[in-house]
């Protein structure tokens, strides 16, 4: 297949359009409409030629069509995407009153199986290409009329494990969407050697990792991969990540009743970060339902939260929004069969 226009910057888009015989302001208008616009087809760029834009109908610009849409009372939106080879994956719209901000996924399910996230439990088939990641940021801010103001790569998939495609989506939301690099954040579970390996592209993201346990033996049992890649080894990596981009790590902390929340486990997880350049995110437990976790009570989240307070560890209550839309945290799965919309 001819590789899509979408991710192309503008100087490559200008190259492409002299080669096809066109002037090179045509190369900036092409981005335009690409990346604001959201042109689907050549055919709809009504500044083209016309007998140019039939000649070239057939370049793929990449984008998904939607198959679905759920909305929760709290405005959130979920979709369902239709990608060229008819895989589907989700993505989520969160509006505030400042921000829209947009959930991607990174990979067509996940591979990491974690115990409490719905997408682990639905299987793994393939990771997204960078085009397929920047889609699903332009058909939310389509769909909500609305310029997108933070992109979240926390939907499905291990973003991690497809570096390259995921690296190379937030140079094109950057540069070619526009939105600011401290406005993207990439969320992983943490794998051996590559978050150095992201620390090396010297990204003004926000980069997050997905702790949720105070110590090894607990995390091995929540995160199967964790078996690979002990706790110790894992923040010391995320040290060299402060050191080397100069950016603090936020870490994700999933409150889990009776397994993770105990006043006890807050201590122990604030020893580790102890003087460590970082903000940890302390996330109530979605419901899914093939796992028996709860949510701890309101109590006892304050109380891990004051703990994590008293040691001078940073650290805020996250609820995840869409809940009843099944569009929150860890509550993406699609193997079910899709009715279109
Ligand atoms: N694979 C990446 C990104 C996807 S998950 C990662 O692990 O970070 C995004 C966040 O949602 C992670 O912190 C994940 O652990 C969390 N999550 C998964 N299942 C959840 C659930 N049921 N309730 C709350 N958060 C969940």
């Amino acid at each position: 297949m001819t590789q899509p226009l979408l991710t192309l910057s503008r100087d490559q888009l200008t190259d492409w359009v002299q080669a096809q015989g066109q002037p090179a302001y045509r190369g900036q208008q092409l981005h335009n409409w690409l990346y604001q616009k959201g042109a689907r087809s050549l055919l709809d760029i009504s500044v083209f030629p016309k007998a140019w834009r039939e000649e070239f109908a057939h370049v793929p610009i990449g984008r998904s069509t939607i198959a679905h849409t759920s909305i929760a009372s709290d405005k959130t939106r979920k979709y369902l995407l239709t990608l060229a080879d008819g895989a589907i994956v989700e993505a989520v719209g969160i509006p505030t009153e400042k921000r829209l901000t947009v959930c991607v996924s990174s990979q067509v399910g996940c591979p990491m199986a974690c115990n409490f996230c719905a997408t682990g439990k639905g299987g793994y088939t393939r990771n997204l290409k960078a085009h397929e990641i920047v889609d699903q940021v332009l058909t939310v801010q389509q769909d909500f009329q609305r310029r997108v103001s933070h992109v979240v790569y926390m939907g499905m998939g291990e973003p991690l494990l497809n570096l390259d495609e995921v690296v190379k989506s937030l140079h094109s939301l950057n540069q070619d969407v526009g939105i600011g690099m401290r406005s993207l954040t990439v969320s992983t579970v943490g794998l051996p050697r590559r978050i150095t390996q992201l620390a090396k592209h010297q990204l003004q993201i926000t980069f997050a990792v997905s702790l949720h346990a105070s110590n090894q033996g607990l995390r091995k049992q929540l995160i199967p991969s964790a078996s690979a890649y002990p706790l110790k080894a894992l923040l010391a990596d995320c040290r060299t990540y402060v050191e080397t981009t100069k950016r603090r790590v936020t870490f994700e902390y999933i409150l889990l009743s009776g397994v993770n929340d105990s006043p006890a486990q807050a201590q122990e997880l604030a020893n580790h970060l102890k003087g460590f350049q970082s903000h940890v995110n302390l996330i109530p437990y979605n419901p899914i339902s093939d796992a028996d976790y709860q949510r701890p009570t309101t109590k006892r989240i304050t109380q891990f939260s004051n703990v994590l307070k008293k040691n001078h560890i940073e650290n805020s209550v996250r609820y995840s929004r869409g809940l009843e839309a099944n569009a929150a945290c860890g509550q993406l799965r699609t193997s079910q069969a899709v009715a279109p919309v």
